[in-house]
């Protein structure tokens, strides 16, 4: 992700927990200021901003009228399930979905990181930034409990130079590979997302996964016939990213009890994005003014864990309170599909007759 400048807007001090439904207030509830007329219902929520820092939610969300609010669910619900949380670059996945790839790897799920990019846009310089964001990109997936992180080494930022039918071919691959049940990535039709290897990473996961299952028994059958079995994919996490854009909205994740776990993950992060050492090093830099800040604590690994907790995670836990969460993260959430077959041979054994 690119950092942004933050673009001030007003927010009343007092946000208004959701409705009867919910489900957000508009602007004109929360008592900020709107121009539009009374005649137009609002065909999308702006989503308010944290006072100090502001750059991982977009500026609106549309929500659907069946969202829903998925909780802690207690035991291992989850167990002999797979999860693959796939990412352009080695910050996608800790900043914007963190919490609940670690809340489903906690009920029971497996977990697999799948990095696609090099990264090689971010650090010291290109060389440097490989390596950083590869070691990044392992300690990541282990600060989330995942088995295992994979790295695909695209350029960063050329991948709409890339083959989409090779990275597609990749990702059929590793999804009959692991056996993947459900995906995280970010959402194939994120809009006005500047950056090109977002979209580009979307939609190759989109299509691998049906193509990875039955549906697709024909596509590379010599994976097949070298042993690997169809994926079954019947779940979808699409997660946000512009921080400019606009995504619809009908599933929001109570991520409260995560929230430290996805700071560790962001710490983890040293090459690129907001977090890494961002605590520390601004602590060193107050004290060469003779300052501290009492809210990064005595030492580094306070500094950056307070740092990446009350100032980037601000945008989680400002969103979640319009829903009665402490924190929470948004998602286009598309879950097992119903068999027509099914209803077809339920409807031929209600009214089949005799010749
Ligand atoms: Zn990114």
């Amino acid at each position: 992700m690119r950092r942004r400048q933050f673009l001030g807007q007003p927010v009343s001090a007092g946000i208004a927990l959701g409705g009867a439904a919910g489900l957000p207030q508009p602007p004109a509830a929360r008592g900020q200021r709107t121009d539009l007329p009374a005649r137009f219902t609002p065909s999308a929520y702006s989503v308010p901003k944290p006072e100090n820092s502001a750059l991982l939610t977009p500026d609106y969300f549309t929500y659907a009228e069946d969202l829903v609010i998925e909780r802690n669910r207690p035991g291992k619900p989850h167990r002999g399930k797979v999860l693959a949380a796939v990412q352009a670059h080695s910050d996608d996945i800790t900043l914007f979905c963190a919490g609940t790839v670690a809340k489903l790897i906690d009920e029971g799920y497996t977990g697999y990181l799948i990095r696609l990019s090099n990264d090689e846009k971010a650090g010291r310089t290109v060389g440097y930034g490989v390596v950083q964001n590869e070691i990044d990109n392992r300690e990541a997936a282990k600060e989330l409990g995942c088995k295992k992180a994979f790295s695909f080494y695209y350029r960063n930022h050329r991948m709409d130079d890339c083959a989409v039918i090779e990275i597609r071919q990749r990702l059929i691959f590793l999804f009959r590979l692991l056996q993947v049940n459900t995906v995280f990535v970010m959402d194939p039709y994120d809009h006005y997302d500047e950056n090109p290897d977002h979209l580009v990473v979307g939609r190759a996961v989109e299509s691998a996964c049906w193509m990875s299952g039955t549906g697709g028994g024909r596509e590379y059958p010599e994976q097949l016939k070298a042993g690997l079995k169809p994926a079954n994919i019947r779940e979808k996490y699409y997660h946000s990213r512009a921080p400019q854009g606009h995504n619809l909205v009908n599933r929001v994740v109570d991520i409260s009890s995560y929230i430290d776990r996805k700071v560790r993950a962001n710490i983890a992060n040293k090459g690129k994005g907001p977090a890494g050492d961002a605590g520390s090093r601004l602590r060193r830099e107050l004290a060469r003014q003779g300052k501290k800040l009492p809210l990064l604590g005595e030492s580094d690994d306070s500094a950056n864990f307070q740092y990446v907790k009350n100032f980037l995670m601000e945008d989680f836990r400002v969103f979640g309170r319009q829903f009665g969460l402490e924190y929470a993260e948004a998602f286009r959430y598309i879950g097992p599909e119903p068999s027509f077959q099914d209803g077809i041979r339920k409807y031929v054994a209600a009214h089949a007759v005799p010749l």
